[in-house]
């Protein structure tokens, strides 16, 4: 717990940081400055804090809440929340990969509806900020035995063994030269591990460093899934 919250403090320092420098140059009557640049400029850091603060609030709730019972589960829609997550992804500036994409007609899950699309969207987004310009991504929703399972291959960097078991832990990062900094919360993994935990589910990773990794999980099928 110490540690997590001296990991808060250190990750808020930094935009903070940025932003009260931006704020004293604004001040000073002296200085010849660009007033529209430098407000500008603090839209970055404190779009930073905004996202820190709104997974640590997600943390809170999912970890605070009880576990839901199958009457809680919903039939989900998983191939529209990848549809939607895709179609998103497609229109960022950034964006210049390949993607391709694999759905079973017909397989349908169990769960929380806004809890699926935010475990689906960090890996999606995780597999496209990670992996290089022009790199592929895979992604797939299959029936798989009475459950369904969901899977996001990139052709990124790849993850060394040692860090596997740690990445979902708060804050974690690979310290990776091949990693640039991502802009990333070092939460969404944790998010992600919490989600599927209340969905008797877990985080299955498979990873070559310098050839991409695969992120899935699995679902119980719904009664709706034929
Ligand atoms: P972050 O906000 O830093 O992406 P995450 O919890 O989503 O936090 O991921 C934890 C770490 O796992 C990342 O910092 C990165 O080092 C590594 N990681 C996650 N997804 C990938 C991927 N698809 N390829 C390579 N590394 C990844």
């Amino acid at each position: 717990r110490q540690d997590f919250l001296a990991n808060i403090s250190h990750e808020l320092r930094s935009p903070l940081t940025v932003i009260v420098g931006y704020l004293e140059a604004l001040q000073d009557s002296t200085a010849n400055h660009d007033t529209e640049e430098i407000v500008a400029r603090l839209s970055s850091p404190v779009q930073r804090m905004r996202d820190l603060v709104e997974d640590l609030l997600t943390l809170t709730r999912l970890e605070s809440s009880p576990r839901p019972s199958i009457y809680d589960l919903d039939d989900v829609n998983v191939a529209k929340i990848i549809n939607t997550i895709s179609n998103e992804i497609k229109g960022l500036k950034d964006f210049d990969h390949v993607i391709e994409m694999s759905i079973e007609q017909g397989a349908s899950a169990l769960g929380i509806p806004q809890e699926i699309y935010s475990a689906i969207n960090n890996l999606i987004t995780n597999a496209v900020r990670y992996t290089p310009a022009r790199g592929r991504i895979e992604i797939s929703w299959q029936k798989h035995g009475d459950r369904c399972l969901f899977e996001v291959a990139d052709t990124g960097p790849g993850i060394a063994t040692e860090h596997l078991q740690h990445l979902t832990e708060r804050f974690y990062r690979v310290d990776s030269p091949r990693i640039a900094k991502s802009g990333g919360t070092g939460l969404g993994l944790a998010i992600v591990k919490h989600i599927l935990l209340r969905h008797e589910s877990a985080l299955q990773i498979n990873s070559v460093l310098g050839e991409g990794s695969t992120f899935g999980f699995t679902l119980r099928r719904s009664r709706s899934s034929i």
